[in-house]
């Protein structure tokens, strides 16, 4: 089990033990925390037969679970993009048997969320009904998205980011060097940033952030390749938008820690644009990024977009020369 998740399932091990949980959990918490590993690990201490240290690990049950064939276990929800009406019937078919081992049954539906609109009326059928022997875990990182009745019938537990260097020092133990920065490309997810670094894309980042700041106001020959590896994944222009915000925040002397904290002597190279260059370069970035959303549908003129935002930015009158209040120019 990830570190992160160790006290939450002490936590709900001891409401399992006290006879507190109720008969349906919804577990909250943010993208890529393990809220399906935490949910069946879950599963495992509510079916074991030792209820005074379960889950045991030794038991007839624990074994059976272990190696994924525990008849009282139902999983639903792994990687499809909806779930529909005839799993959540077949759920409620086999919640309404009785339990094979005599010791409860246990259904886990990941990423609930997902469920149709049927799936979802169909689901709080199951909800009102007498639950009996059986207990209902759903895990949701949108539970927004979740008929309010299917919210308020649950009892909700919300599983919390852990702490940065909790995550670092995971990440340093499987091999992969984070940072504070990684964390909040990924929004503290810890499996996320594990996916980021193990894709090397930490390392894109740098070398995009040094080419896009080696441009300001010089046109040269890197433009294209910074142009076409925006317009692979437009998704990084995520990047230089936290780098020109730190930028910002620098130039305005803003007191506050920096998104991209291991870009600083980058953004602390932007910031001597000055502030007026700085908003003015930002706005434009977040019309682009409009523009380019997948869900506008990709424009025909993407690429013409981009590179207009881009030849601004390499004019060479794009303002450091004239807003800089350094006086030792920017190339320093
Ligand atoms: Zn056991």
């Amino acid at each position: 089990m990830y570190p992160w998740l160790s006290a939450p399932f002490l936590q709900l091990q001891a409401l399992v033990r006290s006879g507190q949980l109720g008969h349906a959990l919804l577990l909250k918490g943010g993208e890529g925390m393990g809220k399906g590993e935490l949910a069946k690990e879950l599963s495992r201490a509510l079916l074991c037969q030792h209820t005074d240290v379960a889950p045991c690990e030794h038991c007839h049950a624990c074994r059976l679970h272990a190696a994924g064939s525990h008849p009282d276990l139902h999983v639903i929800g792994g990687e499809e993009r909806s779930i529909g009406i005839d799993a959540i019937r077949g759920l409620g078919q086999v919640l309404a048997e009785s339990a094979r081992l005599g010791h409860g049954k246990v259904a886990v539906i990941i990423g609930a969320e997902r469920m149709t609109e049927a799936a979802a009326n169909a689901l709080l059928k199951t909800l009102e009904e007498p639950a009996g022997e059986a207990t209902l875990v759903l895990t949701s990182s949108r539970p927004e998205r979740l008929l309010p009745t299917i919210r308020s019938r649950c009892q909700q537990w919300l599983l919390p980011l852990p702490a940065p260097a909790m995550v670092l020092d995971w990440l340093a133990g499987e091999g992969l060097a984070g940072s504070q920065a990684a964390l909040n490309l990924n929004q503290g997810s810890p499996l996320h940033t594990r996916d980021y670094l193990a894709r090397g894309e930490d390392r894109q980042r740098q070398q995009l952030l040094e080419q896009f700041v080696a441009l300001a106001g010089q046109p040269g020959p890197g433009i294209a390749a910074l142009q076409s590896a925006l317009l692979e994944r437009p998704a990084r222009l995520h990047w230089l938008h936290l780098l020109l915000q730190d930028a910002l925040q620098l130039a305005l002397e803003v007191q506050a820690p920096l998104r991209l904290d291991d870009a600083e002597p980058l953004s602390r190279r932007l910031s001597r644009l000055g502030p007026a260059a700085l908003d003015t370069t930002l706005a434009a970035l977040v019309e682009l990024r409009h523009t380019l959303q997948p869900a506008a549908g990709r424009p025909l003129n993407a690429g013409l977009q981009l590179g207009l935002w881009l030849g601004r930015w390499t004019r060479p009158a794009v303002a450091y020369h004239q807003t800089t209040h350094s006086g030792d120019g920017f190339a320093g």
